[in-house]
């Protein structure tokens, strides 16, 4: 949970937007039934005013956007992304019909060519592959707060930041490092005497 947003650059903000569904801390789902889900994919200009999402879409979309999650978390040490959410990624693309062309000046577009939940969903996963290839992918992380892991974007010259917010989960978890130390010295203390 928290109020405050560190945005992403560009139609990045989509995909933080869009992890954010989900308040881990508040235990809240925007995207909990079809409807939502319609409703949310139909803002974010991703499906057409006669698409609708159906019941089973809200799994897949759902498990995509968890996915999304641990990728993030993978960013703040550029460690491996958890094969699971890897599959579930590939399944996304799949469905989603990928195509690629190559362009004349050595560049690519990529286009998901499915209609409805599954070509938004592939249009999410371009957004995350647009962001690879210029490198701010690897800005775009959730706070490392496990009962947190809201996505935001890490503007930091070091790329270093690992809270959605320093006045709230960084000094969360200062906080809470200090109740252990302090607990640790006098549990110490205690057996000590
Ligand atoms: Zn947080």
């Amino acid at each position: 949970m928290t109020t405050v947003t560190v945005k992403a650059p560009g139609r990045l903000e989509l995909v933080r937007q869009f992890v954010n569904t989900r308040d881990v801390e508040a235990g809240t789902d925007l995207l909990a039934t079809a409807g939502e889900l319609t409703a949310w994919l139909r803002s974010a200009r991703l499906l057409g005013p006669d698409e609708v999402a159906e019941p089973r879409d809200v799994a897949k979309v759902v498990a995509l956007r968890e996915a999304l999650r641990d990728a993030l978390s993978a960013n703040h040490d550029g460690g491996a992304i958890d094969p699971s959410a890897v599959q579930t990624m590939n399944s996304v693309a799949r469905d989603a019909k990928m195509s690629i062309s190559l362009t004349a000046d050595s560049g690519w577009t990529h286009r998901a060519t499915a209609s409805g939940v599954s070509g938004a969903a592939g249009s999410l996963l371009e957004l995350v592959i647009d962001a690879m290839a210029v490198d701010s992918w690897r800005r775009l992380k959730v706070c490392v707060n496990d009962t947190c892991r809201w996505a935001f974007y890490d503007h930091s010259r070091a790329r270093s930041g690992k809270w959605c917010s320093m006045q709230i989960c960084g000094n969360r978890s200062k906080q809470q490092a200090w109740r252990e130390r302090e607990g640790t010295v006098r549990r110490r203390s205690v057996r000590d005497s």
